[in-house]
């Protein structure tokens, strides 16, 4: 491929127009498109609408496992036999707990994670209660993620002052019964419609290395920017023993990279997250995930643990990047510096625990 090639790419990102399916197919699939060339592409979109910062994002796993559906890529799933703490739900003040934490951390977004397939409305009001009192007390966005949801619901979490409301897509269309039984693709596009219509930015993401092919990847890609999707997690299948999906397909670095470059042609404006899976798919290659994605999450994931909050700042701030936060990223390095040699708090793994 010329350089024109590449020209063209960031050039319809910048204008929001689309080149064919077929060529986006082909970022993926074709030999002869270059990882540099295609990753600074992507870079020139990212910078046009994101400049050098980067959001980090905190998760909270409030409850776990114990769940009806059968999603083969999830440890929390029944169909799963991985060994993991279950909990129904933490109390309101382990959650305001760790919100100020997430807060204090430098992080943009909370995100409140719930398993299971629907939360029944005595949980939606609780999640209400939360964003109420967490909008109150920090500066900071929240986002929640508790499977299928209504109108009535969306309206009242939108109302309690909730920012976003996340429900991945996962894979394309054609894939999804592989992946799952209990519910089906349309059932989550009907959440993020009802997200829509409540007024809540939509986060759909995706989870890569489930067999799909680049020309479904293409599709997911369309459809999120169909939804106009505000926020686009990009997950890489980690292999979680016990998982019926334990091993991801094809997930090396530089394919993990193009595949961050091609949702951002795609989608150019929205917040493309590099989630779950990054550090083990990318390695050392992780840091060139930071010139096509503007977005990650700090301190692991839902029942894995990540790099340390210290290692993604010194990421970032190596890079030249900045964070969105009313903290610098320097500051909150030198903070994580303090306070492993605080008296009490002797290694990483006791800032850091692993979730399970
Ligand atoms: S992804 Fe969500 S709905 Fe599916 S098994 Fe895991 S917790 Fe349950």
């Amino acid at each position: 491929m010329d350089e024109h090639f590449y020209q063209a790419l960031a050039k319809a990102g910048i204008d929001g127009d689309l080149l064919d399916q077929a060529t986006y197919a082909s970022l993926l699939t074709d030999k002869s498109v270059k990882l540099m060339p295609l990753l600074n592409a992507a870079y020139t979109v990212r910078e046009h609408f994101h400049g050098k910062t980067v959001t980090v994002h905190i998760i909270n796993n409030v409850s776990n496992g114990l769940c009806s559906e059968d999603c083969n890529y999830c440890p929390q799933s029944k169909s799963s036999k991985a060994e993991i703490v279950e909990y129904s739900e933490k109390s309101k003040e382990e959650i305001l707990a760790e919100a100020k934490q997430a807060y204090e951390a430098g992080a943009f977004r909370y995100c409140m994670v719930y398993a299971g397939r629907r939360a029944r409305e005595q949980r939606i009001e609780r999640i209400a209660d939360l964003v109420r009192t967490i909008k109150e007390q920090y500066p900071i966005e929240v986002c929640v993620s508790a499977g299928i949801m209504d109108e009535k619901s969306t309206l009242l979490l939108k109302e309690a002052g909730l920012d976003r409301l996340n429900h991945n897509l996962n894979t394309s269309s054609s894939q999804y019964a592989k992946i799952c039984t209990t519910h089906t693709y349309t059932d989550r596009l009907n959440t993020l419609k009802a997200a829509r219509n409540a007024g809540l930015e939509v986060c759909s993401g995706i989870i890569t290395g489930m067999g799909e092919t680049a020309v479904e990847l293409v599709a997911l890609a369309m459809m999120l920017r169909n939804l106009e999707t505000k926020s686009i997690p990009i997950n890489f299948l980690l292999p979680i023993a016990g998982n019926k999906l334990e091993t991801a397909e094809n997930l090396t670095p530089e394919y993990c990279l193009k595949i961050l470059c091609l949702f951002r042609f795609i989608n150019p404006q929205a917040e493309i997250r590099t989630a779950a899976g990054r550090e083990y798919h990318l390695r050392s290659m992780e840091v060139m995930s930071l010139y096509a994605a503007n977005s990650l999450f700090m301190d692991g994931y839902l029942n894995t643990r990540g790099k340390s909050r210290k290692d993604t700042l010194q990421m970032i701030v190596d890079a030249g990047f900045t964070i969105k936060s009313d903290k610098s990223a320097e500051e909150l390095l030198l903070q994580e510096e303090e306070d492993s040699a605080a008296p009490g708090l002797k290694s990483d793994t006791d800032l850091h625990p692993a979730r399970n």
